[in-house]
């Protein structure tokens, strides 16, 4: 395929993956914005494959061919509760990849360069080998964490900040050393530290980030992973790769923004990590004591059959459940009955950005009865009865109460200023941050305790 005919393709494949962006931007749309991130990569590929560039095709088929399978099965075998650690899992190839090229550019006998383009090709591979391997170990570590595989508490090592310090130092410094190397023999050994402590940055920045922060270290590593495929595309001198990089790099990074402002956390604190969260000097939280009450599904049935304003709140526990269906189910019957239902989603409600939206758009909940935690938020005074599901951090009072609580701050979904709120959980157990929540303690709450699938099938049941 000649090269223009390559360019040509590469630029439709990066308007494709634009498109997909903005059709990402919302949930009516979203599906399409598939679609065209889809066809892009599909275009994208082929055109890759069938450019002068490759010469082996050999190798490409090995590599697509069993890359295809394993994709399918995990993709097949993966539930959806699991997508979170799989993205993180996903992020973490990418900066292996990253890390990959990098090492096989720089030992490419074939690339030969002098002066200037020499010293800037050094640094892209640097910089290339630093982001990949810092995605790479950071990944890894979130992976841990999303799975329960690695405690989700911070680990906060004394001195931390100045380990960073150091290791960032010693970057610069093997950094130039690297560039100026005149051998082979010369690069190795900064080149090597330098994969040594990006792995370790990596490692270090995650593990000490803790509960409810841990939204914005997924949208960042997925900014990460944006910037090594860039640098990737640098080395490789692949436009099109340096152009989608760039748009997940920046989406990620307005992504890890957005996050941040929904969390109400400095973007810079949650990196540095250890803010307010359990075990730092700030963290006072005070004792959650009183009694819960519980309730049964007859006796929600009939305070959401006798109430004209209803406020759905999922949480990550829906998720768990995968009672998205029943709660339509529900919201669907409510409506039939001249009931005002509403959903209101929380921006950082179960594991992963827009959790909440995709599970009930598959359960095929409206798009105009969802609302973000910001358009409801002053709503609860009118609203009857309020039923959580599987929501906990992200409805904590103390958030807002409790200046020494490990999530003071974060703006909550304000659930206990309805007339009732209905908590549908299995247990008092606390939510993802480990932090107790004085909302089941209310004299306007009443626990419905179980699954919540189970429960939601039956309150369908009793409502029907
Ligand atoms: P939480 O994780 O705070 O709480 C979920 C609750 O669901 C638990 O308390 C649990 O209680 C309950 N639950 C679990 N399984 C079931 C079940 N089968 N039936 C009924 N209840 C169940 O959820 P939120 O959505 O409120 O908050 C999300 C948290 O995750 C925040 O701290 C957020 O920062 C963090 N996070 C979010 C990410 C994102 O991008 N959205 C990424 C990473 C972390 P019990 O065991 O008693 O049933």
């Amino acid at each position: 395929m000649s090269e223009g005919l390559v360019n040509s393709i590469y630029l439709g494949a990066a308007i494709l993956f634009i498109l997909a962006l903005s059709g990402l931007s919302s949930n009516e749309n979203a599906r399409r914005g598939n679609l065209y991130g889809m066809f892009g990569m599909a275009l994208a590929i082929i055109a890759t494959v069938f450019s002068d560039a490759v010469t082996n095709y050999w190798v490409i088929l090995i590599c697509m061919g069993s890359g295809s399978v394993l994709g399918l099965v995990l993709a097949r075998r993966v539930k959806m509760t699991q997508m979170p650690q799989l993205v993180a899992i996903l992020h973490s190839l990418v900066g292996l990849a990253a890390m990959s090229v990098g090492y096989a550019t720089y030992l490419d006998p074939e690339m030969n360069f002098q002066g200037a383009e020499k010293t800037i090709h050094d640094i892209e591979v640097y910089l290339g080998i630093y982001i990949g391997a810092m995605t790479f170990s950071g990944s890894v570590i979130a992976f841990g964490k999303l799975s329960a595989l690695i405690n989700s508490r911070p680990v906060l090592l004394p001195g931390r900040h100045m380990i960073n310090l150091i290791m960032f130092l010693v970057v610069i410094y093997y950094g130039t050393e690297f560039v100026n190397a005149q051998t082979l023999a010369d690069a190795y050994i900064p080149l090597i530290v330098m994969t040594v402590i990006a792995l370790v940055f990596g490692i270090h920045m995650v593990i000490a980030i803790g509960g409810a922060d841990m939204p914005v270290v997924i949208s960042m590593l997925n900014s990460y992973s944006g910037w090594a495929a860039a640098a990737t595309g640098f080395m490789l001198s692949n436009d099109l790769l340096i152009v989608t990089g760039a748009l997940v790099g920046s989406s990620g990074a307005i992504l890890s923004y957005i996050m941040c402002n929904a969390m109400n956390r400095n973007f810079f604190s949650v990196i540095a990590g250890g803010f307010g969260t359990p075990g730092s000097a700030s963290s006072t939280s005070a004792a959650v004591t009183g009694e819960a009450v519980s309730t049964s599904v007859e006796e929600v049935a009939q305070l959401l059959s006798s109430a004209k304003k209803v406020m759905i709140v999922p949480g990550y526990g829906m998720a768990m459940a995968q009672a998205q269906r029943a709660v339509s189910d529900v919201s669907r019957i409510l409506m039939g009955k001249g009931v005002n239902v509403i959903f209101g989603i929380h921006p950082v409600a179960g594991r992963m950005p827009g959790h909440m939206n995709v599970l009930l758009a598959e359960a095929k909940v409206p798009y105009d009865v969802v609302f973000e935690m910001d358009e409801v938020n002053d709503d609860f005074p009118n609203v009857d009865v309020t039923l959580v599901i599987g929501a906990n951090d992200t409805v904590n009072p103390s958030a807002l109460d409790d200046p020494g609580s490990p999530i003071s701050g974060m703006p909550v979904l304000e659930v206990w200023k309805s007339k009732v709120t209905v908590v549908l959980k299995r247990s008092m157990a606390p939510g993802y941050a480990g932090v107790d929540n004085p909302l089941f303690y209310k004299d306007n709450t009443r626990m419905l305790f179980g699954d919540a699938k189970t429960n939601m099938d039956e309150l369908v049941k009793a409502l029907g």
